[in-house]
């Protein structure tokens, strides 16, 4: 019988802040078939949080040594803080044929997408999860009352930038309810389990 083999595929979502990504991605991440990977951050850990299993919560200079040794896929300044991938588990998963998924800002995207690294550009499927408009971010980021009116106002304006780069993604998705959100982003992953390009003929 004929069988498939294949590579990991690297999915990479980028949203503004209150766009319901975190959500989506912690329905996803229950996926059995798919490696969450876990980030490095400097910023200040939050009530429930655990190291570990939401960040690898870093000092600055520890961050600062990751980068210089060449261990991050991508960095980035998000609000003050510094944000970065480990680069050796991402490449072991794919390796391996696990698919991945990233969660993170605009700027690491971008990083990601001209990466030279042939494995990453190859494995490479980067979704954008896009607000319906600034209002209803406002509104759902004031419904989940973690930011102050001048914090959600300063996401409110990095939102308006972000969203200038929808256009680079391979896939957007029109954020509705969490429930649409959801069925689209698997819609996607399914889909990119069958390009062909990834797959290879096994004869048995
Ligand atoms: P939070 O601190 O609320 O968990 O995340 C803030 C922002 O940082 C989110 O937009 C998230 O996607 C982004 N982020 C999280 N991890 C990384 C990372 O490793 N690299 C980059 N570039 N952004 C990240």
């Amino acid at each position: 019988m004929n069988n498939f083999n294949r590579s990991g595929i690297l999915f990479v979502v980028s949203a503004p802040s209150g766009t319901g990504k975190t959500t989506l991605c912690t329905s996803v991440r229950q996926t059995p078939d798919l490696v969450y990977s876990i980030s490095c951050t400097t910023r200040p850990i939050r009530t429930g949080e655990k190291d570990g299993v939401d960040y690898f919560f870093l000092t600055q200079s520890e961050f600062q040594k990751k980068m210089k040794e060449g261990e991050m896929l991508e960095t980035a300044d998000v609000y003050g803080h510094l944000y970065g991938t480990p680069k050796e588990p991402v490449l072991e998963h794919l390796a391996a044929g696990r698919d991945v998924l990233l969660d993170i800002d605009v700027q690491g995207a971008r990083q990601v997408r001209s990466t030279q690294d042939p494995k990453i550009k190859e494995a490479l499927a980067d979704i954008f999860i896009m607000p319906p408009d600034l209002e209803e971010l406002k509104r759902r980021l004031q419904g989940r009352g973690t930011e102050d009116d001048q914090q959600i106002a300063k996401r409110i304006q990095a939102a308006d930038a972000e969203m200038a780069d929808w256009k680079s993604y391979r896939y957007t998705i029109l954020s509705s309810s969490m429930e649409e959100d959801l069925i689209k982003f698997r819609a996607i992953i399914r889909a990119e389990r069958y390009l062909s390009r990834r797959l290879d003929l096994q004869h048995g």
